[in-house]
């Protein structure tokens, strides 16, 4: 081997060094950004991942079936929250609990732009859509834009006083996560002019509720 080998020989392991160093240092720097970004998810409890609400609201178990991206009901469009917009089902039919309103969401939702984010019953929460994306409830742009989506079950085999309880509790939880406040709840009457709570509004229960609401924003 000629000394003019023996350079390029050894520029040739040189340059296949720097290769390997570079690729380590990509690799480093990469897990690097994904600690700090986790670090600043853990840090900042504003920021909830997909899949990482609480399995329990105060002591109601949460479920967390998210209608599939891509369905016409979740366009992945993600917001600034700012309002809990409250519905009720207006669905009276034994067994149309919170579990059977995920079920039609997922065959609903699937060609048809309707959705919500929460279906509360007299024993468990339904999530539906992540908090930070829109969903199709309120009747109005700015309602589906800013707000979310709470229906509660009003279903004769239920108990509508618990499932309203409930409601109260889970909007508390909502109200605190994101930093609004009882201004912010509103009516889905209030955005679309539509009957909607319409048991909380015929028998004007709504200050009952806000107050409810109040009371566990100091508790949860
Ligand atoms: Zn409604």
């Amino acid at each position: 081997m000629t000394n003019a080998e023996r350079r390029s020989k050894q520029r040739r392991k040189r340059k296949r060094q720097v290769k390997i160093l570079r690729g380590m240092l990509t690799v480093a720097a990469v897990a690097i950004l994904v600690l700090v970004v986790r670090l600043i998810q853990i840090l900042n409890p504003n920021v909830i991942q997909e899949g990482e609400t609480p399995d329990f609201i105060g002591a109601i178990p949460v479920h967390t079936k998210y209608i599939p991206e891509g369905y016409a009901g979740r366009p992945g469009t993600l917001r600034e929250i700012r309002s809990v917009v409250i519905h009720e089902t207006a669905n009276t039919a034994k067994g149309t609990d919170s579990e059977n309103h995920s079920r039609y969401l997922m065959n609903e939702a699937k060609s048809t732009k309707i959705s919500w984010h929460y279906t509360v019953d007299d024993h468990e929460i339904y999530h539906h859509l992540p908090d930070q994306e829109i969903g199709y409830h309120a009747g109005t742009a700015e309602g589906n834009e800013e707000g979310i989506g709470v229906e509660i079950c009003v279903n004769e085999d239920g108990d509508f006083e618990k499932a309203l309880d409930n409601a109260a509790q889970l909007t508390a939880y909502l109200v605190k996560q994101y930093h609004l406040s009882l201004d912010d709840v509103y009516q889905h009457h209030e955005y679309s002019g539509k009957d909607c709570p319409h048991r909380i509004r015929e028998e004007g229960r709504w200050d009952a509720f806000l107050e409810a609401v109040k009371h566990y924003m100091g508790t949860i």
